[in-house]
This record gives C-alpha cells, sequence and structure tokens, in this order.
C-alpha cells in the first residue's frame, strides 16, 4: 500500500532482485517521524503529502545495499528538491572558501589521471548549482552538468557553464563522470548508472561518493528511531543506502571496477601526496572497525 504522492519499490534499486527483507517500518504520522521532518524542513511539508506514508527500510539479500520501500512519487520529489528544500541555503555552498580549496584538490587529482585537460571531457550529474564544473573548467578541462532544477541550470550558465536536464544530456563520450552525493537520492539508481557508463569512453572513470550506509542495518534493526537524522537512510531523501562493499558490487554489474590505487600513486610526483597515499594503502589494509572503509571511490571501466 502507498498514497497518492508516493510509490512502492517492488524490487532491489540496485539490482533488481525480489528477494529482499525488511529491516523496520514506521508510519510517518509516529510523533518522531514528523518531528525529524518538521525540524529537518522548517515545516515546509504539507501533512497531505505524507500522513498515508511508511517509512520502511529494506535490504537486499542478493547485493546487500538497504533502500527504502516507499518513496515520493516524481511530482512529489519534484517539491521536495524544488521547494521542501530551501534554494538559498544551498547556494550559500558555491561561495564557502573550503568547499572551493577541496574542489581545487580533487580537480588536481584528475589530473594526475588527464595530464592535457583541453582533450579530457568530464560530467557532473547532479551538479547543483555548478562549482565543480567550474573548478573543472579553471583547471582547462572541457565540463558540463546536469540538474534537475531551472534555477541551478540558469546560474550555471550565467557562470559559462553548460547545463542541461537528464533528458537534453549530449551523448558524449565522457571521460571522467563525477557523481558526487547523487546515488542515494535517485529512485531508479540502476538504470541510470547504465545510462552514464554507456556514455563512458573505453577505460574511462567514474566517481561515486555517498554517506557511508555501513551502519544502517543494524541500527534499523535495533532503534530506527536512530535513523530520523542527518544521515545516511534519512526519510524522503536518503531512498539507497551503501557500504563500500555493496557500492563494488552494484558497480560491477556495469563492468565498472574500483581504479586501481596503485596506478594513481605512481603518477603523482608531490612528495606529500606520496606520503598521504602511503599511509592510505596501509590503512586500507586494517578492518573496517578501526578504519572505516569509504564510500567515496573512483571506478573505472574495463572493456
Ligand atoms: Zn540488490
Amino acid at each position: 500500500m502507498h498514497s497518492s504522492h508516493s510509490t512502492d519499490r517492488v524490487s532491489c534499486p540496485m539490482c533488481k532482485s525480489t528477494q529482499t527483507h525488511e529491516l523496520c517500518a514506521l508510519k510517518y504520522t509516529d510523533t518522531h517521524v514528523r518531528s525529524f521532518l518538521q525540524t529537518y524542513y522548517k515545516n515546509a511539508i504539507k501533512q497531505s503529502y505524507i500522513q498515508d506514508m511508511h517509512y520502511v527500510i529494506h535490504q537486499c539479500n542478493a547485493c546487500g545495499s538497504c533502500y527504502q520501500k516507499e518513496i515520493l512519487n516524481s511530482a512529489s520529489m519534484e517539491l521536495l528538491y524544488g521547494e521542501w528544500i530551501s534554494p538559498k541555503n544551498s547556494k550559500k555552498k558555491v561561495v564557502n572558501t573550503q568547499r572551493q580549496i577541496d574542489l581545487a584538490r580533487h580537480i588536481g587529482r584528475i589530473l594526475l589521471l588527464f595530464p592535457q585537460p583541453n582533450t579530457a571531457h568530464l560530467l557532473d550529474y547532479g551538479m547543483g548549482w555548478g562549482d565543480w564544473c567550474h573548478m573543472a573548467q579553471s583547471f582547462g578541462f572541457s565540463a558540463c552538468g546536469i540538474e534537475l532544477d531551472q534555477e541551478r541550470i540558469d546560474f550555471a550558465r550565467s557562470r559559462g557553464i553548460k547545463a542541461y536536464l537528464p533528458d537534453d544530456l549530449p551523448e558524449g563520450p565522457y571521460d571522467f563522470i563525477y557523481l558526487e552525493q547523487v546515488l542515494e537520492h535517485l529512485p531508479e539508481p540502476y538504470e541510470v548508472i547504465q545510462k552514464l557508463v554507456g556514455l563512458l569512453s573505453n577505460n574511462g572513470y567514474i566517481h561515486i561518493g555517498v554517506p557511508n550506509g555501513a551502519s544502517v542495518e543494524k541500527a534499523a534493526r535495533r532503534n530506527p528511531l536512530s535513523l530520523l537524522k542527518k544521515g545516511p537512510a534519512q526519510p524522503l531523501e536518503h531512498i539507497n543506502c551503501f557500504s563500500h562493499k555493496s557500492l563494488i558490487t552494484f558497480m560491477k554489474q556495469f563492468d565498472c571496477h574500483p581504479a586501481s590505487q596503485k596506478e594513481l600513486f605512481l603518477r603523482s610526483k608531490s612528495p606529500r601526496l606520496l606520503l598521504r597515499d602511503s599511509l592510505l594503502m596501509c590503512a586500507r589494509l586494517l578492518p573496517p572497525s578501526i578504519f572505516p572503509h569509504k564510500t567515496s571511490l573512483l571506478f573505472q571501466k574495463r572493456t
């Protein structure tokens, strides 16, 4: 059962398996759920949209990922991202100095993969206000972005960025596709990644960053109320949850595998980066309980 503003996912959205099990279920009318939504969205959500909905977390037996079974339908999703989340607040991130430094570092790492940036085509899927594309262009890359919200597209275009709605996406091929904090929001992640991987050049790269959902299974079983916060399984928005392992399993379906860290390592000539990467490579050998295995990964398409 679902409300007129929602839809039920009948199989795992990551691998299509119907072999799934329920971890927890709460009504959206539950005091704790309602209180979280009222505070988080500053009373922007009309009760009529969610009153018949259920916050249900399932886990897939086949791929191990977790997901919200009942999600907003496409019309209500537009309201969520266009109105309920304040566009003004998210725009502030564009002028955040530390964010600009982090972006510059990230694009600098991509330069190790493509030492001649003017020959590489980059795509930011879910570009927001376009700051990643803007930074990539300033490094000499050709970059374009995909976004659902027209206000964000117009803003990006005013900064000289080629920005498109998903249906208008140019065919590519792309050498590097960037999805940062996007995959967890998508109603149909399998279909989107399948399409994007089809647009990647041979041996092209795809960066995926998602919230770390390694603890969601335990939390959902023991105390689902603990998930009612900004986190990997927050209601309405983070509808797909991945651990390090389930993210790799998900991408394997599309012949995408974690890019060789060794290859990146050898291209780096900065002593500081070499030291940092050496420490990280050692830390990754530790168990996840000591060094959390990350869910921000670079994949390479193997053809
Ligand atoms: Zn699955």
